[in-house]
């Protein structure tokens, strides 16, 4: 995806005088490792929002079980359109009536080290690319796969994200979203969305 077009549909989707979330054209740490986040949306169904950062913006992928640390456990992982970088410290409430209304908190964020032999995003455009996550709750090898392209409409593309097996791998599975709690303010989704809705909460 060329620069600059990257967050065009991200912006057409949203009205910044109304929605909480960033609109994006900060940058990045130079130095830094590329970092990932792993939100839970609790929006019309709940699902995770699984986000690397890749040429400045933040590819990402609705994954509706979440991640899983079992290397059986195959992840259905459905593309969405890239976010902006800031996107990765999002945590509040986006109102009913806007895109994507619900809550929103980080279940895991971190850094990344790709794992493919050329540019991660060459690997991502070829349908694999594997990496190695370095996160509070997620670690080590996983790996995302396109299991079907998009049709004419652009839509319908799948992809798969699966665990490596490697010292990290394990058989807790399934993260349930009530109960999981954010890796930047320890809160619950519930305690986010009470939180932005008491007088000067956020
Ligand atoms: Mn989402």
């Amino acid at each position: 995806m060329p620069a600059g077009k990257a967050l065009t549909e991200y912006h057409r989707k949203r009205d910044f005088d109304s929605t909480p979330e960033p609109a994006g054209g900060g940058g990045r740490d130079p130095d830094g490792e590329p970092r990932f986040v792993v939100q839970i949306h609790d929006a019309s169904t709940t699902h995770f929002d699984f986000r690397l950062e890749v040429d400045g913006v933040l590819r990402s992928w609705a994954v509706p079980k979440g991640p899983s640390g079992e290397p059986h456990d195959k992840r259905l992982a459905v593309p969405t359109e890239d976010h902006p970088l800031e996107y990765a410290d999002f945590e509040g409430v986006i109102g009913q009536g806007e895109y994507g209304g619900g809550t929103v908190i980080v279940w895991d964020t971190g850094t990344f080290r790709p794992l493919t032999d050329g540019p991660f995003a060459t690997a991502l455009a070829h349908g694999h690319a594997s990496f190695r996550l370095n996160g509070t709750k997620l670690r080590g090898g996983y790996a995302l796969t396109r299991t079907r392209p998009a049709g004419a409409d652009g839509r319908g593309e799948t992809w798969l994200l699966v665990k490596k097996a490697d010292r990290y791998a394990s058989a807790r599975s399934t993260t349930d979203p009530r109960r999981a709690r954010s890796a930047r303010s320890g809160r619950t989704l519930r305690q986010v969305a009470a939180a932005a809705a008491s007088p000067g909460g956020r």
